[in-house]
């Protein structure tokens, strides 16, 4: 079996080699941090740590670097409008430093609340400015960009292979487009490398060409480069970042350097909320701190990763609904495993457990990661499993030894590699664990012998009780069963 991934450079599917046996270096554009992170944030980079977590599980060493923009991401994306930085930096009455702390903190918590793992590195484009200013120099020396009125722009005439990503050479100017700008371009379609500040811009930096500050496209550039090389594997980002975003970044980076940039750009499709785009103009953009308050953090992830990352995913509060529930299931499924494995073996000597084929729902998991990382099948997988150890648990045909075996494979597989189920249902230790669900079950066997009696207030008062402690108390034909709700 072979990991293969869709390369948006070639428009297919790739068998996946890696540069140097054993490693990969991967970079994904960071956020600009001016705001608070919202559900297009959390589709993009649960993907992506997916796609580095099983990447590991693969055994390659990864380097992962995903860059903070902190500086030269303009409103317009098409070197116009105010910083973005700025701008919130002016209607929050702040330095736009505290700006970009405050955000990137923001930023973190958010992913951290999602349990997407840290990249290894975090660089912030202000630390690099000097990477940037030296890609700009080599630019100019070898005839790719030209300086005017101390900002810098790349030709675009000058690079034949540029559009090879996106299809697209020419941008649209956008309304408003200040004439200087467009006239101080040789051509509409070229790019600033660099820009000159007016006195009043409070982040500047002197250059060769004066005080001024560098472009968007520059920065992710000259940081990728900087961590994994002039040539490294794998580029991500969102698929509304080809253009101009990456298109550029291609162009400046394999100019600079005479050697191809990147070996397999992966893109990662967007949020759309009730089927419309989500903007700020819109005002139907979803914040991850509002949706933490209404959902577990991890149903949001299974939410995610129950589509493609190729696809687009169409938020409405019944699909998050919907989530939640198949979420539970899983969860419940993990607990009646870790339950019975509290439990004497349930079978009696000599009898024949049921057998279940983990080692092909296995291979069936990894053939869905193979390609092109397919969450949603890999997720089915994990449901094939716990239909068949539910089923055998009901029955009570299970066998510890196989249980334990279900556990880890489930914690493996959903846990370290999809990240959807919590660590935190891992018992502490063995004494707490068996403490707790003996005194739960305990108290289950108390409020039967209560309802023998047919103290019937008493015995809703026990699963009131219960229930505010997050314990479903259900009394079935066959007994009373518990599970917990979080
Ligand atoms: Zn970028």
């Amino acid at each position: 079996m072979s990991l293969k991934i869709y390369n948006s450079l070639t428009h297919t599917k790739e068998e996946f080699k890696p540069l140097v046996k054993g490693r990969v270096g991967i970079y994904v554009c960071g956020p600009t941090v001016y705001s608070h992170s919202h559900i297009g944030h959390a589709k993009s980079y649960v993907s992506f740590d997916v796609i580095v977590r099983y990447l590991r599980y693969r055994g390659y060493n990864v380097t992962y670097v995903q860059n903070i923009t902190d500086v030269g991401h303009l409103l317009g994306d098409l070197d116009e409008g105010e910083d973005r930085l700025l701008r919130q930096a002016r209607l929050e009455q702040k330095h736009p430093m505290e700006i970009a702390e405050t955000y990137a903190r923001s930023y973190f918590e958010d992913m951290d609340t999602l349990n997407i793992l840290r990249p290894d590195i975090s660089p912030r484009a202000t630390g690099h400015i000097i990477e940037q200013i030296e890609i700009i120099k080599t630019l100019i020396d070898k005839g790719y960009a030209y300086e005017v009125n101390g900002s810098v722009y790349f030709d675009v005439a000058k690079d034949a292979e540029y559009g090879k990503l996106s299809g697209r050479n020419t941008e649209e100017a956008e309304p408003g487009t200040r004439v200087e700008v467009r006239a101080e371009k040789r051509h509409p379609n070229d790019f600033a490398l660099w820009k000159k500040a007016s006195p009043e811009h409070i982040m500047q930096w002197s250059s060769p060409w004066g005080m001024g500050f560098p472009g968007w496209h520059i920065e992710c550039s000259a940081m990728s480069m900087k961590y994994l090389g002039e040539t490294f594997d794998i580029h991500g980002g969102g698929m509304d970042n080809q253009f101009p975003h990456h298109e550029c970044e291609i162009a400046q980076s394999e100019c600079a350097t005479g050697k191809p940039f990147v070996r397999y750009w992966i893109h990662n499709n967007l949020v759309t909320v009730g089927g419309k785009k989500m903007s700020k103009s819109l005002g139907n953009v979803i914040l991850l701190k509002d949706l933490f308050k209404k959902y577990h953090p991890l149903i949001i992830r299974f939410f995610i990763l129950q589509s493609h990352y190729r696809s687009t995913l169409d938020f409405t509060d019944e699909a998050l609904e919907g989530a939640a529930k198949g979420w539970e299931k899983l969860m419940n499924t993990m607990r009646n495993i870790k339950l019975g494995l509290l439990k004497k073996d349930g079978l009696k000597r000599g009898t024949q457990g049921t057998q279940i084929d983990l080692n092909g729902f296995k291979s069936a998991f990894l053939e869905a990661m193979d390609d092109d990382f397919n969450t949603a099948h890999a997720i089915a997988v994990l449901f094939d499993i716990t239909h068949e150890v539910n089923s055998a648990l009901s029955e009570g045909k299970v066998s510890k030894v196989l249980l334990e075996k279900v556990d880890s494979i489930l914690s493996e597989l959903g846990g370290t590699v999809l990240g959807i189920i919590p660590v935190r249902l891992e018992p502490q230790s063995d004494a707490e664990r068996s403490l707790e669900a003996d005194l739960i079950q305990l108290i289950i066997d108390l409020r039967d012998e209560v309802r023998a009696q047919k103290l019937w207030s008493l015995s809703d008062k026990i699963r009131n009780g219960l229930t505010k402690l997050g314990i479903v108390v259900e009394d079935k034909k066959e007994g009373t069963i518990w599970r917990r709700t979080h």
